[in-house]
């Protein structure tokens, strides 16, 4: 059984990065630089935003936070993400999710610029990678999911022809894994809350990606003999205030091909992308590539 540890993975692409970076920004005079706008007072968003920004001081990404605070006009984050769109010493944008309301998911997804969209969740990035065709993609592709093949892939998991589950459909998560893992040409399968037997649905795929939001939702002895489980549910205060996902790992994993620890699988290879991501778009806007 493989560990597929995106902590380790995560470091040694830090290392890559950290000297493209270096490249970068001898050549550009500058280095890159990725805003996170944050609209929620929620603790575990500010942490992220906390650990996104260490993480890109760690590889000579600069980042800056602009608060926006729920009591705004809705049409502020607009003109916000208007004023980023043009702002020349910009390379990328975050809208961490979820907003506080009135803001709302649409109004960021219209409005921030594609080109500086660092988690591809824009509608016109969407739509590029939903096209499939090569002479249109996005510059960089949503964070989560793309972390997730860089994972599959780093691990000589084989991903063509095989049959995949994602259980998720959220915009964020679900839809892009599944349109990635399709671009790899995985016979894709999407789940959903309304879909139905679907203990005995995971049994019949090589790769099941869990993007539920449901804490242990499943057990390893669930799954099918060789299957490669990718736990993407983070859920804190666990036992003993531990961090777990929608898959029990605990006991029973050895009959799987492989699987994500949950904390250390999918979560660093996340804020790893986001970086890429971040590189990616200050390479393309710039025209300097190393
Ligand atoms: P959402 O709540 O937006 O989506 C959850 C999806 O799971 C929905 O499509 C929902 O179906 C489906 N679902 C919920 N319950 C069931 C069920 N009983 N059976 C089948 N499907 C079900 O969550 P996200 O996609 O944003 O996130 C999913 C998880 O991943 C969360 O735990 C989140 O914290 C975590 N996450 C982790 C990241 C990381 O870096 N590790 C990054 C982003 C998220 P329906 O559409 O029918 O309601």
């Amino acid at each position: 059984m493989i560990l597929l540890d995106g902590k380790k993975l995560a470091e040694a692409r830090k290392k890559q990065l950290a000297e493209r970076v270096q490249k970068f920004s001898t050549k550009a005079g500058r280095a890159p630089k990725l805003v996170v706008v944050i609209t929620t007072e929620i603790v575990a968003s500010q942490v992220y935003v906390r650990n996104k920004m260490k993480a890109c001081e760690s590889v000579g990404i600069l980042s800056e936070k602009i608060e926006v605070p729920k009591s705004t006009r809705k049409e502020v984050l607009t003109e916000i993400l208007d004023k980023l769109n043009h702002a020349p010493d910009v390379d990328g944008v975050l809208v961490q999710l979820p907003l506080a309301a009135p803001f709302v998911e649409a109004q960021v997804n219209s409005t921030l610029s594609w080109t500086k969209d660092a988690d591809g969740l824009t509608y016109t990035a969407l739509g590029k990678l939903f096209s499939g065709d090569p002479s249109v993609a996005p510059i960089v592709a949503p964070c989560t999911p793309q972390g997730i093949i860089h994972l599959l892939q780093s691990h000589q998991i084989e991903i063509a022809g095989r049959r995949a589950l994602v259980i998720g459909r959220s915009n964020i998560v679900g839809k892009p894994m599944a349109l990635l893992l399709l671009k790899e040409n995985a016979t894709v399968t999407i789940a959903h809350s309304k879909t139905k037997d679907l203990h005995a649905l995971i049994k019949n795929f090589h790769i099941v990606v869990v993007a539920m939001g449901q804490r242990n939702f499943f057990k390893a002895s669930d799954f099918a003999s060789q299957t490669v489980v990718v736990d993407v549910g983070i859920h804190g205060s666990g036992a003993g205030g531990s961090i777990t996902g929608d898959v029990d790992f605990s006991q029973g994993a050895e009959h799987l091909a492989a699987h994500t620890p949950v904390p250390g699988g999918v979560g660093p290879m996340t804020i790893m992308t986001l970086l890429e991501n971040t590189m990616k778009l200050a390479e393309t806007k710039l025209g300097i590539f190393s």
